[in-house]
């Protein structure tokens, strides 16, 4: 592991590119201090905007149509994600880059950001991201930091990570450097749950598709949708075109399944009608088709959900009740 001083490495990233820095809020354009803690609002806005021009198209004679892609070719270096942010990016990259076809405005942001990831030393009480396997302090991104006050400690994982901190000096980290690393690491994985989601659980949730097990959980939802834009791993969107008299737009916006209009067909059937039917999808979403497609459960433990939901739904408690639940019906 190596050092350098805070100041030093903000200095020094300014130069490299367009700086994007975690506060308590979410990301913003700065040269302060990363927030050594889970951010309000996620990474998310940063690869998949909440809403983005994907092309402008032109009618000259009324009747052909000639357009332009818009491109986000900006470089942005993303300083100080929480290894949840990071996380939530892997599994987007399964649905958006690594599953063909690819969706090129998401991967032309991907390219060009490089993630600077930093130690989560102070978890929320609503966070269990060690029920998936990683915790606050895993190694995740293309450069790794730990705050332990004047200085970070740093870790370079990718040649992206490289490339972006070629030219910067950086001093071997110092053993009273390294245990303060320890002693950090082990408070803040002592401050998140681990809810124990066991290994079959997709199949417990494909098992019970039919249960009032479904109608129980949703009771308390209101469908308002919070739950999935403050989600780092929702990436429900809606594509509308706005036309003028010879011109327009496409755009992309976030969409939520939560909402009775998402699924509503053209037709005028709905296949998703209720609340029921929409938070199964979510839940069977996160915890059973994304496993069953990409291997993994497309929740991270960041604990968003629960913060922000008005009603009080817990989905740690709706998925310690799934793991109840009988395997063959
Ligand atoms: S479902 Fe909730 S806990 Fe899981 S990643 Fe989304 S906001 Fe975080
Ligand atoms: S935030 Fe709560 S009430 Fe709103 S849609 Fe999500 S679970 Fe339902």
């Amino acid at each position: 592991m190596k050092r350098i001083a805070k100041s030093k490495l903000i200095e020094f990233l300014k130069s490299k590119g367009e700086l994007w820095v975690k506060t308590r809020e979410g990301f913003q354009q700065s040269d302060a201090e990363a927030f050594a803690g889970r951010a309000s609002k996620s990474v998310k806005n940063m690869v998949l905007p909440r809403e983005e021009t994907l092309l402008v198209f032109f009618k000259p004679d009324g009747k052909n149509v000639d357009y332009d892609e818009i491109y986000d070719d900006r470089k942005r270096i993303l300083f100080g994600l929480s290894p949840c942010d990071a996380k939530s990016i892997e599994l987007l990259d399964l649905t958006f880059i690594k599953t063909s076809p690819t969706d090129s405005y998401y991967k032309q942001r991907r390219e060009n950001s490089v993630l600077v990831v930093l130690a989560c030393n102070s978890p929320s009480k609503t966070c269990f991201c060690k029920s998936f396997g990683y915790g606050p302090f895993t190694e995740l991104g293309d450069v790794f930091l730990v705050d332990i006050g004047d200085v970070y400690l740093v870790k370079i994982l990718s040649d992206k990570g490289k490339a972006l901190l070629e030219g910067l000096e950086l001093e071997d980290a110092a053993d009273a450097e390294l245990a303060k690393l320890e002693e950090l690491k082990s408070t803040a994985e002592s401050k998140v749950q681990d809810i124990g989601i066991p290994k079959d659980i997709a199949d417990r949730l494909y098992a019970n598709f039919e249960s009032d097990f479904w109608e129980k959980i949703a009771f308390r939802c209101v469908n308002c949708g919070a739950c999935t834009f403050y989600c780092p791993t929702c990436y429900c969107f809606d594509i509308q075109d706005v036309e003028r008299t010879n011109w327009g737009w496409r755009e992309r916006t976030w969409d939520s399944c939560m909402f009775a209009i998402y699924s509503l067909e053209t037709s005028g059937h709905n296949p998703r009608p209720t609340g029921m039917h929409r938070m199964r999808n979510r839940i069977m979403h996160k915890f059973s088709y994304y496993e069953k497609i990409h291997g993994q459960h497309l929740c991270v433990g960041c604990g968003r959900c629960v913060d922000v939901c008005p009603t009080g739904f817990d989905i740690r408690e709706v998925v310690k009740q799934a793991a109840k639940l009988e395997v063959t019906r």
